[in-house]
């Protein structure tokens, strides 16, 4: 109930043509196998709400939305992928989601809807420009700077001693997680310096599971 008025909420502001609910698995076998900690601290699906998820597609469908349950891919990737052949095909999407993983997917005519649990207001509309005043950076480089500053909510550990700041302003100078760490052996800082050399294939890893399939 409280997600229908949730996405109620947002239809009524934004009245969109259709509305898709993407569900899957919660860590998909590729992430983790990339690395073991992805996901690991997530809780169990209570008892309780377990047999709410399974009714939930009849209970969704019930309104006129599409429920797409993916067997392999996260809901991120379902959402993603959702949104880049709604905005390919000429048209404009709003993905809706907790998760700032997706800000990744901002582009024209592609706007966030950032739900924040509590507080009761609206969704945020989060486009590049909102990605750019948060991060720092572009939205197509959400994963980089997922990968260096860590997710601690997804298990991800970033690169030791980097924070969100460093992050940034590493990206904004060599614009790739990939060419920072080709530069990482001219870094000045020696502790950042150990972290991009001794962590690279780490970091990149990391990149790759923030990066919707
Ligand atoms: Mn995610
Ligand atoms: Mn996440």
């Amino acid at each position: 109930l409280g997600t229908a008025n949730l996405v109620l909420r947002e239809i009524e502001e934004h009245e969109p043509r259709a509305v898709v609910l993407c569900f899957g698995p919660d860590a998909a076998d590729y992430r983790v196998e990339l690395f073991a900690g992805y996901h690991s601290e997530r809780p169990e699906v209570p008892d309780r709400l377990a047999p709410l998820f399974a009714d939930s597609r009849a209970f969704f469908e019930a309104f006129g939305w599409v429920v797409h349950e993916h067997n392999s891919l996260e809901a991120d990737d379902v959402l993603g992928a959702y949104a880049r052949g709604e905005a390919a095909a000429g048209g404009k999407a709003l993905v809706m989601t907790g998760d700032r993983d997706m800000y990744q997917c901002a582009k024209e005519n592609v706007t966030v809807l950032y739900v924040k649990t509590g507080g009761g207001k609206g969704a945020e509309e989060v486009g590049p420009a909102e990605v750019r005043e948060r991060y720092g950076i572009d939205p197509a480089l959400v994963p980089d700077f997922i990968a260096l500053r860590g997710d601690p909510s997804d298990g991800l550990p970033g690169a030791k001693g980097v924070g969100p700041k460093t992050a940034a302003e590493l990206l904004r100078q060599h614009g790739s997680l990939e060419a920072i760490l080709d530069a990482a052996i001219r870094e000045r800082r020696p502790a950042l310096r150990a972290a991009l050399v001794e962590g690279k294939e780490d970091l990149l890893k990391f990149k790759d599971i923030a990066t919707l399939r």
